[in-house]
């Protein structure tokens, strides 16, 4: 149970029932891919700086990995449960279909403040959490990521530990890492650019223009900030941003690097000078073209449906509309696109740094901004049509080409013995 008092894993589980029931899924198969194939819970102690010890509790769930490695990041966050864990293990193995990139579907969490622990604390817990999941992580059986509260300097921990127990380097154990031990071009910003993409695409669809395009974005993390800065080059007006403590409203429009600048100094962005204050929950309620959800799970809710008033949505963040809400917004004809599909440029760059790092061969920026663009859009042109075809919404289509690629994929290799 998330605070919102919503289980993510039981929305994962419905979500892949009405599916199983649209794509007539064999009952078996669905019984299949219920289940995840591993979830493993780690107790992590760690010597804080005040010399005292403390034990977290660490999780690392596969949820399948028929169509290759498991796939996805850890989160560091106060609320991480083994259920959220395990859907978004889920979602991840429906992401990497949705863009054809062969992987199955992980996540790892520890429930742990980040914001409150020093750098070396977090080293310390992030080495154990490391050598505690170490028997199940590798490069070719299933590779970390960065997700909510982790960052590259934190995968250059994962990636030293992993190398140093194995007695040589291992870059590809892990993706999201700094450029000078094997990173990507490309991948901090990757998840927004992608989402990005996807935005441009719907707005060509519902014929919106982005230079005239409002925007407002919740969360100003890794993929929200990128994802108003990106939008801002577009030419699109950003007019409310916010955090996890609160946000900032200007009709007239918000300067999109100012604002993360004044972040970084202050910690948030919600006393921001050229603004006025702005709850998280009115900023999603505000009038816009695009609402670009960038935090955490079920922000949109039954309680709140009604009242979104955005032409486009775009989920950066994993989950972040329950199912009672899709209902609502779907009813009210607004335009979703998926997190599945929005937020999958993040473990799309994720899968060429982990190919570069095989090959020993890098790639530039343009390159990999190239090839980014390529699978965001074809992706997004396949979950179009199917849901013009099916007249179903973006969800429904997406979740049913990813079920049906992972259904495939695990009837021809058959079942074992
Ligand atoms: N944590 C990101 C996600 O939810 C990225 C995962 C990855 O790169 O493996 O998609």
């Amino acid at each position: 149970m998330n605070k919102e008092g919503i289980n993510p894993y039981q929305i994962a589980l419905k979500q892949l029932e009405e599916v199983a029931e649209k794509i007539d899924l064999d009952s078996g198969m669905h019984e299949i891919l219920k289940h995840p194939k591993r979830e493993l819970t780690v107790s992590i102690p760690v010597k804080m700086d005040d010399g005292k010890i403390k034990v977290f509790t660490g999780y690392r769930v596969q949820h399948n990995v028929t169509r290759g490695p498991a796939k996805g990041g850890i989160r560091y966050h106060p609320q991480v449960t083994l259920d959220e864990v395990k859907a978004l293990a889920m979602w991840m193995t429906w992401k990497c279909a949705v863009v054809g990139i062969p992987y199955g579907g992980a996540k790892g969490g520890v429930v742990c403040d980040p914001k409150k622990m020093s750098s070396g604390e977090l080293e310390r817990l992030t080495r154990r959490y490391t050598s505690e999941i170490i028997i199940i992580i590798g490069p070719e059986c299933d590779i970390p990521a960065p997700d909510v509260y982790t960052n590259p300097q934190i995968m250059a921990w994962i990636m030293d530990t992993y190398s140093t127990n194995r007695g040589h380097s291992v870059p590809g154990v892990v993706t999201g890492k700094p450029l000078a031990i094997g990173g990507s071009e490309g991948r901090e910003e990757a998840t927004a650019r992608g989402c990005v993409y996807t935005i441009e695409n719907a707005a060509k669809h519902l014929e919106i223009d982005m230079r005239e395009a409002t925007v407002v974005v919740q969360g100003y993390g890794n993929a929200g900030s990128v994802a108003a800065k990106l939008l801002h080059q577009e030419g699109c007006k950003i007019i409310a941003v916010s955090d996890s403590q609160g946000g900032a409203y200007n009709p007239k429009g918000i300067d999109s690097l100012k604002i993360l600048d004044y972040k970084r100094k202050t910690g948030s962005v919600k006393a921001y000078k050229e603004a006025e204050f702005i709850s998280n929950k009115e900023l999603l309620e505000l009038e816009c073209d695009i609402l670009v959800p960038a935090a955490l799970e079920s922000q949109i809710t039954k309680e709140n449906a009604d009242r979104i008033k955005a032409k486009i949505i775009a989920e950066a963040a994993n989950g972040p509309i329950t199912p009672e809400a899709d209902k609502v917004l779907s009813e009210k004809e607004i335009f979703i696109i998926p997190d599945i599909l929005a937020n999958a440029g993040g473990v799309t760059v994720s899968y060429f740094e982990w190919v570069q790092g095989l090959q020993a061969y890098f790639w530039s920026e343009r390159e990999v901004n190239l090839k980014l663009r390529d699978i965001m859009s074809k992706a997004f042109n396949n979950v179009l049509r199917l849901s013009l075809e099916k007249k179903v919404d973006m969800r429904t289509a997406a979740l049913m080409l990813a079920v049906s690629r992972v259904a495939e994929a695990t009837r021809i290799r058959g079942l074992y013995p």
